[in-house]
């Protein structure tokens, strides 16, 4: 099958070629032509699947022809996170850009004052995570009742992280003509009672989970004590040929101690957690997608569905608490045909959590001896030992960057960067046990108009206004 089979317009056509796509995945084959006769959906399919392209395309052929009014969005993306907000974003940038639509995204983190300004001129495409939209909506500066199609994406991610009640008073403001469009990689009741109370007669697609079928993700599992982990780690990126990876744990304190650590090792390491500021994970996932980082250590919340091109290896470095998350981290190698490996760490207190991903997965996962691991390499001048004398902190201490893999010119962050990000909330709200379903709203409820966004401002965060 090919796109121009889909019913699609010649300039999308074209942003698609340009865009080196020539064949529709599975998932975009079966939605858009039912889309684009305005039918509502639920489409099962995870992130990896092209699963953004097979509502976004679609949406801008039929958001083509219309007028936007003041504070009326024609349309409405529900997002789980800051980042597969922004990342929608930038797919309507890459295949918009032959069309003349206009587009306002709506995160947390974000000055309110240039989001409201963009609400105020119209726009077509309003893409906000449900926290921050429903702050402005309660606040009266958006009106929903122009509002004629609706997707809600990543809705099992949506009900873990407490948003459902958010989302169903949402859909109750939108006129009942409305389109709507539902994704989500697995089917709670939760969420089967929400496509049935606010979708219309919708027409079912559904794709296999990318970890199933997905045969270009080399997956393993390697028992470990958990105080060999790190050096486990190391053994791997010194020997495994990592040219990238995402090394996930389950706690944010964990991600920014392992971090700290990695680069006082010498590794070229970032990370990325829930409990960091919005430009502050930006710009970390800018230097990682740049190549100026190679290692990501990164949380579930931060890195959920993130579209990162040439991961060579994940890294559990805890296996995750459900077993969607295994699924979601393994999926962040292997896209788009290119390969991978994902290994997960086990100790002997994880057996119940490789149980349910093997059920989930419908596979045993091969288990590795970390003996088959070779030790790390250590480089020159790297110590073993504390290099101070006892009681003197840390803190301030210019970490070594001397391993093997790192020789090229010194990084500009990768040292000195503080691994404390600005602006975290004092206490870590992380908990040393299973975290609940139906947590709080992560999403911060942000003081109108205080401009809290402290880096640069991307393209996608203004409204292309200008029609
Ligand atoms: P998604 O599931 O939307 O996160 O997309 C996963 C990746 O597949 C992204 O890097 C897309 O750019 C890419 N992609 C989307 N559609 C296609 C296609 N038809 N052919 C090849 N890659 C695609």
């Amino acid at each position: 099958m090919k796109f121009a089979d889909l019913g699609l317009s010649d300039e999308l056509l074209k942003a698609v070629a340009d865009a080196g796509y020539d064949e529709p995945t599975p998932i975009q084959a079966q939605a858009i032509p039912p889309v684009l006769m305005m039918k509502d959906i639920i489409g099962i399919a995870q992130t990896g699947t092209g699963k953004t392209a097979s509502f976004v395309l679609p949406m801008i052929d039929i958001l083509a022809h219309g007028r936007s009014r003041a504070r009326m969005p024609r349309s409405l993306i529900l997002e789980p996170t800051r980042e597969l907000a922004a990342q929608v974003a930038e797919n309507f940038e890459k295949y918009g850009k032959n069309h003349n639509l206009s587009m306002a995204l709506l995160i947390g983190g974000v000055s309110m004052g240039d989001q409201v300004k963009a609400l105020e001129k119209g726009v077509d495409v309003l893409i906000a995570t449900p926290g921050r939209l429903m702050d402005l909506f309660e606040r009266g500066r958006i009106l929903m009742s122009g509002c004629e199609l609706l997707v809600i994406d990543e809705a099992d991610r949506m009900l873990d992280m407490g948003f459902i009640p958010d989302i169903e008073q949402i859909c109750s403001k939108l006129p009942s003509t409305r389109q709507t469009m539902l994704f989500s990689a697995t089917m709670p009741p939760p969420i089967k009672k929400l496509s049935d109370q606010f979708l219309n007669n919708p027409k079912s697609v559904e794709v296999s989970r990318p970890a199933t079928a997905n045969t270009s993700i080399e997956q393993s599992i390697i028992n470990v004590a958990p105080k060999a982990k790190r050096k486990l780690l190391y053994g791997i990126l010194d020997n495994e040929g990592v040219d990238t990876a995402i090394i996930f744990c389950n706690r944010k304190t964990e991600v920014r101690d392992l971090c700290q650590q990695m680069r006082k090792d010498g590794f070229d390491a970032g990370q990325i957690h829930g409990d960091m500021d919005q430009s502050s994970r930006l710009a970390e996932l800018d230097r990682f997608k740049s190549g100026e980082i190679n290692i990501l250590c990164a949380s579930d919340v931060a890195a959920r569905g993130l579209d990162i091109k040439g991961v060579s290896h994940v890294v559990n470095y805890d296996i995750p608490w459900h077993p969607d998350d295994y699924i979601h981290r393994i999926g962040r190698t292997g896209r788009a045909g290119a390969t991978g490996v994902a290994i997960t760490f086990v100790t002997n207190r994880d057996e119940e959590h490789v149980d349910s991903i093997e059920k989930l997965t419908g596979m045993k996962l091969p288990v590795r001896d970390s003996k088959s691991v070779k030790p790390e390499k250590k480089p020159a001048g790297k110590k073993s030992a504390p290099e101070k004398p006892k009681g003197e902190k840390s803190k301030g201490e210019k970490p070594k960057n001397d391993r093997p893999k790192n020789d090229g010119p010194t990084k500009q962050h990768s040292d000195d960067r503080p691994v404390e990000p600005k602006n975290r909330p004092a206490k870590s709200a992380e908990k040393p046990t299973k975290p609940p379903k139906q947590t709080p709203k992560p999403e911060p409820v942000e003081s109108a108009d205080k401009d809290d966004w402290n880096g640069p401002v991307p393209g996608f965060l203004d409204a292309k206004l200008d029609r």
